[in-house]
């Protein structure tokens, strides 16, 4: 019979338990002895709901983050977080935010650096080696946690982070070759499943998710030794692998010396069949046969249609789970009481994937009779989706096959463009500006939650919201800014806000899904085609404009960001999808023209995200991706300026793409990065203007005068003066006012000193 596990499962609770939790010990507002029994019941409900697998997941729960829980289990701490008091969590928070709580009489060290996990939006704390980095066994916590599952009479399998995969996470301060301590490590980890096996275990669950990246002969190496040396362990090794395919290391996944070993069958369904072919006799396979990463339910009975023969030829070496950790996905979809009743029959959540699981294991062991009305009602589900007009539009469809080259062009070229904008808009050099928002006061946020809950009309609404703006723009004015915006008071989010304005998008009330630490997100969910029934910014946009002679910018969310940080439907691909967005957006952008508005920003801040995991797999991606933003923004006039703003520092890879969006100007990340990031323009000649983000909005210090000088004298080194803007290098929201008008009264320093 096959036999049934999870990978992982969400900790943040399914009322974001943890997430209070641990705000509210880092305010010092209750005690760890709180915390530790918050995280404790929590495993406790997690483990309850995976009752009835034959193997539950241990060492998934985290504090922060699992692979922060590494480093920690392997004595990889920064030392800069360590205090010598024996509070290991207190060291484990400082390492992961720079400071314990509210009452860390440590002084603050600089937090390790965070970075996306594989291709999804959660971050972990990337682990620090440097050629002296030794490792050592700390697997209390672990360890403790197996006995807790074990108290609750769970078959318990413990999970960890690959060896390989931890080093290759990982960043080397000093320059030498991390795989240098491989050998230290594999040394631990030996020590590690010692004790595991001592304790009874039987399988663990060891994932090397970088099985699914190009590999070197290094790494790929650093595998095999890896496994030839565990292999002594006296338990089973369950080696997994999500995210993607396996392509050219697919051979060497199914010959490490390992017990079994887990694919996404999702992602790298094509390779299921060879896989089954490939592996060794006496190797489990584990398929990953429910989606992980997305929110939709499965097709059962198309799932056992191929799964069936596949299980005929593998037996009890037949394992099932989901493609990857639920920690993707959101906890339990039975909370979502005001959802459209027909779409939530189209949806699961972790909680409803693990019950999909168990159905297909039933089906296949016993038969499908047994799971009769289950399979009736996932088909009827399936039905109702593909058929409802809900989610297919002709007028959309349509629209999409009408596509053509024109509407991705302007008008005239950037030079000529560039000029006409000159003649038009008379900024002065370095034109300063912001990115969008502003902060998002409690009073503002109180209109937006008295506006939901029906205490304020439309109308004082409106009112409220027209007030905020004018506070907004006549700051500007004090300022002295050159280009305004006009503060995003309305917007609870970027995307969510025009998700709730499109034909195509549902919202959850509950549905968290854990971005980093206690920060969660609430992705909306794209279930049909996308139409937009009508102007979404445009009366906000010509009331701000209304307010000053200043160039008030329209501001934007694109198409790209819209696709990759919404839950995107599964029944065609991501990229026609993402043009049905960007038919959307320009006609937004043509309204706003209409309107009298000049400069229009397209946000992309989550363009980079959607690359995919293989570099070969690129170019397709950004091919679409540059192709949906130019169709957004590409119908105006010459004359009307299209700004885009892009919130990370890395882009030198892809910085041909950025050039290809052609917007007039983009305004990025670089401060954090002391404009390194400029280092591309060396070489590649990038031919718009550019806003290099002056200083860091996510720290509350103020910057310098001097500070910001110093960067843009790095920029005009790389950049011609004419093409130079200045700017924070992302939106303001989440900054007090004293702290903004302080910093932009530096920054509007700054140009005036360089225009002299
Ligand atoms: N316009 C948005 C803002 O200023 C941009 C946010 C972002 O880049 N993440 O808030
Ligand atoms: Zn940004």
């Amino acid at each position: 019979m096959p036999t049934t596990h999870n990978l992982g499962f969400p900790r943040i609770g399914k009322n974001r338990e943890l997430k209070f939790a641990l705000e509210s010990y880092w305010q010092s507002h209750s005690s760890q002895t709180e915390l530790l029994a918050t995280a404790a019941s929590l495993r406790h409900t997690h483990w309850q709901w995976q009752q009835g697998l034959d193997f539950v997941s241990v060492g998934d729960f985290s504090f922060y983050d699992q692979i922060l829980d590494a480093s920690v289990m392997f004595g990889n701490l920064p030392a800069r977080a360590q205090q010598s008091d024996g509070n290991t969590l207190d060291d484990y928070f400082r390492a992961a935010r720079g400071r314990a709580s509210k009452q860390d009489s440590a002084c603050h060290c600089s937090a390790a650096e965070m970075t996306k996990w594989f291709d999804t939006n959660y971050h972990y704390i990337v682990p620090e080696f440097d050629a002296q980095t030794d490792f050592s066994l700390h697997a209390e916590v672990l360890l403790a946690q197996l006995e807790e599952a074990k108290q609750q009479n769970l078959n318990a399998k413990p999970v960890l982070i690959g060896p390989v995969s931890y080093l290759w996470l990982g960043k080397s301060k000093d320059g030498s070759d991390k795989l240098d301590l491989l050998d230290k490590l594999i040394a631990v980890y030996g020590q590690l499943l010692q004790q595991l096996a001592a304790r009874g275990v039987e399988w663990v669950q060891i994932d090397e998710p970088i099985l699914v990246l190009e590999l070197s002969q290094n790494w790929q190496h650093a595998l095999r030794k890896a496994y030839y040396s565990l292999q002594s362990a006296k338990l089973n090794i369950l080696l997994a692998v999500y995210f993607g395919q396996l392509q050219e290391n697919l051979q060497l996944a199914c010959k490490l010396p390992v017990a079994g070993l887990h694919i996404d069958a999702i992602n790298a369904f094509e390779e299921v069949e060879k896989v089954v072919t490939w592996l060794p006799f006496h190797k489990i396979l584990s398929l990953g046969v429910i989606s992980g990463r997305n929110i939709w339910k499965t097709d059962l009975n198309k799932t056992l249609q191929w799964l069936t023969p596949i299980y005929q030829r593998l037996q009890a070496r037949l394992w099932l789970a989901p493609s990857c950790s639920l920690l993707h996905v959101p906890v339990d979809l039975r909370q979502e009481t005001q959802l459209d009743a027909e779409i939530k029959t189209w949806l699961a959540f972790a909680v409803q994937k693990l019950a999909e699981i168990k159905v297909l294991a039933q089906a296949l062991r016993e038969g499908k009779n047994t799971v009769k009305s289950e399979l009736a009602d996932n088909a009827a589900a399936m039905q109702s989706k593909q058929n409802s007009t809900r989610v297919h539009k002709a007028a959309v469809k349509q629209a999409c096959q009408a596509i053509s080259c024109d509407l991705e062009q302007r008008q005239s070229n950037y030079a000529n463009r560039a000029e006409q904008q000159r003649e038009k808009l008379k900024l002065p050099l370095y034109p300063t500006t912001t990115i969008g928002s502003f902060p998002q006061t409690n009073q503002i946020r109180a209109y937006r939650r008295d506006f939901r809950s029906g205490v304020l009309s439309q109308n004082e609404y409106q009112q409220a919201m027209q007030r905020e703006i004018k506070i907004c723009v006549n700051k500007q004015e004090n300022l002295g800014l050159d280009v305004f915006v006009h503060g995003e008071a309305e917007r609870n989010d970027m995307v969510e806000y025009f998700g709730e304005q499109l034909d195509g998008y549902v919202f959850t009330q509950l549905a968290w899904v854990q971005s980093y630490g206690s920060r969660c997100v609430k992705p909306p969910i794209i279930y049909g085609d996308i139409a937009r029934p009508a102007p979404m910014t445009v009366e906000w946009s010509r009331y701000a404009q209304s307010l000053t002679a200043k160039p008030m910018k329209g501001m934007l969310t694109g198409p790209v960001t819209m696709l990759n940080w919404s839950f995107v439907r599964d029944d065609q691909p991501r990229s026609l999808t993402c043009l049905q967005l960007a038919l959307a957006i320009r006609e937004e952008v043509l309204d706003l023209e209409q309107a009298g508005i000049g400069i229009i920003q397209i946000d992309e801040a989550a363009l980079r995200e959607g690359l995919p995991l293989r570099k070969n797999q690129w170019q397709a991606y950004l091919d679409w991706a540059v192709q949906a933003f130019r169709i957004s923004a590409n119908g105006v006039k010459d004359t009307t300026q299209i700004h885009t703003h892009m919130c990370y520092s890395e882009f030198n890879d892809i910085i041909e793409a950025i050039a290809a969006m052609d917007a007039d100007v983009i305004t990025i990340e670089t401060s954090r990065s002391d404009m390194e990031l400029l280092d591309v323009f060396d070489e590649f000649q990038y031919p718009n203007d550019i806003g290099p983000g002056v200083y860091d909005i996510h720290s509350p210090n103020i910057p310098t005068v001097e500070s910001m000088i110093t960067l843009m004298q790095k920029a005009t080194q790389r950049i011609p003066a004419e093409r130079l803007w200045v700017n924070p290098d992302c939106g303001l929201k989440t900054r007090q006012w004293d702290e903004v008008e302080a910093a932009l009264t530096n920054m509007v320093q700054v140009s005036q000193t360089l225009r002299k």
